[in-house]
């Protein structure tokens, strides 16, 4: 035995044990996070014996160490890797030296401190989510096991990020799942009603506690300033708006006039907070996406760039098909509202897309309108929102921008 599998065997020994069956292990060893439970070896590591939340050291059948790992017996995914290193369990040292990571990517990507800070598995943080506005920060735990952590969690965002504030938004659909409580707290200091969020020479509001998930959709930054280059002199229609990220920026970029749709009356209001601060002109509709482009529809309204940006309509995997047929209609309603030589950017943030059901979904407008659609640029979530290249379910995030015409 080496000096380093020796001293494994000695920091990992104060941790329970999770045994997997036999060659169960192939899925971590090639980068993969999740441990499932029809892996594990339940007779030597019965399940039922964790807490949700509690750490353990994961071992092969023939016991080799293989990573820290936290537990949840009542998910499917049974645990969760949190680290490879024997010398460095789980606590607020592990949290400091990813978060560490996490801090020095968005520094060398980001001119100014607004950003997803930490994102999940994506930063081998799983069950960690944190947006950055400045000296604030948002954050989300999302799992018994980071929620375990919370203390350390804290202690450690402070080390690293020295913010002012931190909010516990605690509020995903997910922690339900995990037998976890939806709340929000604040943690630190004092956390603004709004933050302000600058972004393609916009100065956005955007609603922290009272805001959806943790306040802006930061992971469509790069795709907001795509559209945003196809817009000078434009009629824009921007759906499922949200606080106006994408037509707010399109309107200062040069398009002619700019309409956001959403249901969200908070959304619209921060919209409208961030337009008249800026010295910016749009209308703002509060209604349901699919009745305004009906709506629109009937009443032979045009436009010259559209933006779809709609809520997750494919869950789970279940909802695929009747989730499939919402996209497809937006997408026909949208091609209608298209006057002649136009652009329709099309997202879609539901894992359970393929990313060609989106683009087969445009095609399949196009024709049905006698319309022809070109793809002419790609985009998916922004570099805050990295992809784990061994864990699908982290790039979720599908944009497609066409031009229409005929
Ligand atoms: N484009 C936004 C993010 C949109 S998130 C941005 O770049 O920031 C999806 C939005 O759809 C949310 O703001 C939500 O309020 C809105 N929404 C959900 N269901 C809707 C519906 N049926 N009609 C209109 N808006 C809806």
């Amino acid at each position: 035995m080496s000096s380093l599998s020796e001293s494994a065997a000695s920091a990992a020994s104060a941790f329970p044990t999770l045994v997997l069956k036999p060659r169960e292990e192939r899925r971590l060893q090639a980068g993969h996070l999740w441990i499932f439970s029809n892996e594990v070896d339940i007779a030597a590591s019965p399940l039922t014996g964790f807490e949700p939340g509690d750490h353990v050291a994961v071992r092969s059948s023939g016991g080799r160490f293989l990573g820290y790992a936290y537990v949840n017996p009542r998910t499917l995914i049974s645990a969760r890797l949190v680290g490879r290193d024997p010398e460095q369990p789980p606590g607020k040292s592990l949290l400091v030296h990813r978060l560490r990571a996490a801090l020095a990517l968005r520094e060398r990507l980001y001119p100014a401190p607004y950003y997803r800070l930490a994102y999940g598995e994506g930063d081998y943080l799983p069950g960690l989510v944190v947006d950055r506005y400045g000296d604030v920060l948002v954050a989300q735990l999302n799992t018994a096991g980071m929620d375990a952590m919370r203390a350390d969690v804290q202690d450690a965002l402070v080390e690293v990020a020295a913010p002012r504030a931190i909010l516990w938004k605690n509020d995903s659909p997910m922690r339900l799942l995990e037998g976890l409580e939806r709340r929000v707290d604040v943690a630190l200091g004092e956390i603004p009603a709004m933050a302000v969020v600058p972004e393609g020479g916009v100065d956005f509001s955007v609603p922290l506690a009272g805001g959806q998930k943790t306040g802006w959709y930061f992971d469509q930054g790069a795709n907001r300033a795509l559209f945003a280059k196809h817009v000078l002199g434009a009629r824009v229609l921007d759906v499922f708006s949200y606080a106006g990220g994408f037509g707010l920026q399109a309107k200062r970029a040069g398009a002619t006039a700019v309409t956001c749709v959403d249901s969200s009356g908070t959304a619209l209001a921060a919209a409208a907070a961030s337009a008249s601060a800026s010295g910016l002109e749009v209308e703002l509709i509060e209604g349901d996406g699919f009745d305004t482009l009906e709506t629109f529809a009937a009443g032979r309204r045009r436009f010259d760039a559209i933006v779809l940006d709609p809520p997750a309509f494919i869950k789970r995997r279940k909802d695929h098909a009747k989730g499939l047929a919402a996209y497809r209609k937006i997408n026909q309603l949208a091609m209608q509202l298209l006057d002649r030589d136009g652009f329709l950017m099309s997202c879609s943030c539901s894992y359970h897309l393929a990313p060609g059901e989106l683009v087969d979904a445009v095609q399949r407008a196009a024709r049905r309108h006698d319309r022809f659609a070109q793809l002419i640029a790609v985009g998916g979530q922004a570099a805050d929102h990295p992809v784990h290249p061994a864990i699908d379910e982290t790039r979720y995030l599908r944009a497609f921008l066409f031009r229409v015409t005929g």
